[in-house]
C-alpha cells in the first residue's frame, strides 16, 4: 500500500528530466548543425560566384597512335584524372607513380608533390600555420586496416584514392576531420584549394553524385585546369569526367582537354605541351596548354 505513493510521485520529475534531457540534447545536435552549416555555406561562399565555361572547339588536328603520343618528351604521363570510386575500383596491380615527400615519411603520387608544396607554403604565408597530412598513399592492405578502425566511413578497398596517392587527408593543429572547416585556414583551403590544382572530394553539395559525406579535410589532385573548373562549377569529379563527351575537344580556362579510347588519339597539330591521364573507365584524358 505505502509503496504506490512514492512511486506515483516520482513520475513526474523523471518525465521531467527526460523531457529536459531530450530537449539538451535535440537543441545541442540544433546548434550543431546550424552552426556547421552556417560555416561550410560560408567557406564555400564565393565558389560558383564565376562559373567557368567549357566550349566545344575544333582545333587542328592529326591523328597519333597513344605510345607514340606517350613518347613525345612534350607530353607527360600521370595519374591525375583517374576516377576512382565504388563503380570504379581500381586495378588489383595498379601501379601508381609514388613517392616519399621531401623526407617526411608521407607517400603520395609524384603528381601531387609541387601542388601541396604550394599550397601548403600559402596556408603557411596567410595563416602561419602548417597544413599537416594525416594520410595521403595507402597499400590495399593499409586501407583494408582502414576499413577495420573506421568501419562504413572507409571506402571499399580499390575504390579509395589513397591508394592511388592523389588523395590527402589534411589538417591543421587542434583541428583536424571535420573541425577543419571551423578554422580560416581550413576554410580557405576549401575555398581556394582549386586554384592549386586540387579538388574538396566530397563536398557537401556532391553527396548525391559522390554517395560520400562532406569530407572537407580529404583533398584530390586532379590538376589544372580541371581543378579550378570543377571546384568554380560546384560539380563532382564524377560529374566532371561524365561531361566530357569523347572525341570532343573543350576549351576549359585556356586548355584544350580531350577525352579518348582506343590506341589511336586525335591530338592538336601544334603544342607545347600536354598531360595524359588515364581515366579509369578505359579511356585517356588528354590536357593541352
Ligand atoms: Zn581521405
Amino acid at each position: 500500500m505505502s509503496s504506490e505513493k512514492p512511486t506515483k510521485s516520482r513520475i513526474l520529475p523523471a518525465a521531467l528530466l527526460i523531457i529536459g534531457i531530450i530537449a539538451i540534447i535535440a537543441g545541442t545536435a540544433a546548434y550543431i548543425r546550424s552552426e556547421y552549416g552556417y560555416i561550410i555555406s560560408d567557406a564555400f561562399a564565393h565558389i560558383g560566384d564565376e562559373k567557368k565555361e567549357a566550349e566545344i572547339i575544333y582545333p587542328q588536328t592529326v591523328s597519333v597512335a597513344l605510345a607514340d603520343f606517350l613518347a613525345d618528351p612534350r607530353v607527360e604521363q600521370n595519374d591525375a584524372l583517374m576516377l576512382i570510386n565504388t563503380d570504379h575500383l581500381l586495378e588489383d596491380d595498379l601501379s601508381a607513380d609514388i613517392e616519399e615527400y621531401k623526407d617526411s615519411g608521407v607517400l603520395m603520387n609524384v603528381c601531387a608533390e609541387a601542388a601541396y608544396a604550394d599550397i601548403a607554403k600559402k596556408v603557411d604565408e596567410l595563416f602561419g600555420e602548417k597544413l599537416y597530412i594525416s594520410s595521403a598513399y595507402r597499400t590495399a592492405e593499409e586501407q583494408a586496416e582502414t576499413i577495420a578502425e573506421e568501419g562504413k566511413k572507409a571506402q571499399e578497398v580499390g575504390a579509395s584514392e589513397h591508394q592511388a596517392g592523389l588523395a590527402l587527408d589534411v589538417y591543421v593543429k587542434y583541428h583536424a576531420g571535420i573541425a577543419f572547416i571551423d578554422v580560416d585556414s581550413g576554410k580557405w583551403v576549401n575555398e581556394n584549394c582549386g586554384d592549386y590544382g586540387f579538388i574538396i572530394r566530397y563536398p557537401y553539395y556532391g553527396v548525391a553524385s559522390t554517395g560520400i559525406e562532406y569530407e572537407p579535410w580529404h583533398l584530390r589532385f586532379v590538376g589544372s585546369p580541371h581543378a579550378e573548373y570543377i571546384m568554380s562549377n560546384r560539380i563532382t569529379l564524377e560529374e566532371y569526367i561524365e561531361s566530357l563527351e569523347l572525341n570532343e575537344f573543350y576549351d576549359i580556362g585556356g586548355f584544350t582537354v580531350t577525352r579518348q579510347s582506343g590506341d589511336t588519339v586525335e591530338v592538336p597539330q601544334s603544342f607545347a605541351h600536354a598531360e595524359v591521364s588515364r581515366d579509369n573507365l578505359g579511356n585517356v584524358v588528354i590536357t593541352v596548354g
